[in-house]
């Protein structure tokens, strides 16, 4: 779980930097930046609810408010799937302009 919060902290930081570099047209990036932590914000409370085992669903333990504060950040600021939908339309533009750039080479 640490390693991969690690991870999604990383690619997290890597879009700031890219938005704070002034750079155009980071709507696949900041769609990877919302999707991948907020899902594995989700799994990693499920996880730890069974590490806790029974006691994971008590509220004075207050592992169970992390499920639900963790799947909120699925929903708002466009939902997730969404998100993948802006994914796959960056995904098919870049395949496009690819293709054509090889074509004109060719
Ligand atoms: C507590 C709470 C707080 C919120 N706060 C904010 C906020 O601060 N800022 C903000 O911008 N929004 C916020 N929202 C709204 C949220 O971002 C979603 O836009 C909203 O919940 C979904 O829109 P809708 O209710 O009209 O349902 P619909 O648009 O009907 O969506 C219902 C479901 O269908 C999915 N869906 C819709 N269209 C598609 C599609 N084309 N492909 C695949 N799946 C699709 C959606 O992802 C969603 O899961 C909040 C929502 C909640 C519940």
């Amino acid at each position: 779980m640490a390693c991969e919060i690690e991870a999604a902290r990383a690619l997290l930081y890597a879009t700031a930097r890219m938005i704070d570099a002034g750079k155009k047209g980071y709507s696949k990036e900041s769609s990877y930046s919302k999707l991948l932590p907020s899902d594995l914000a989700v799994r990693t409370a499920i996880e730890a609810i069974a590490l806790m085992g029974p006691y994971g669903v008590l509220k004075e333990y207050h592992v169970e408010k992390r499920l639900r504060d963790a799947k909120i950040t699925q929903i708002y600021e466009g939902t997730n799937e969404i998100q993948r939908t802006v994914i796959a339309l960056e995904l098919t533009k870049e395949a496009g302009t690819k293709a054509k750039a090889k074509e004109a080479r060719a």
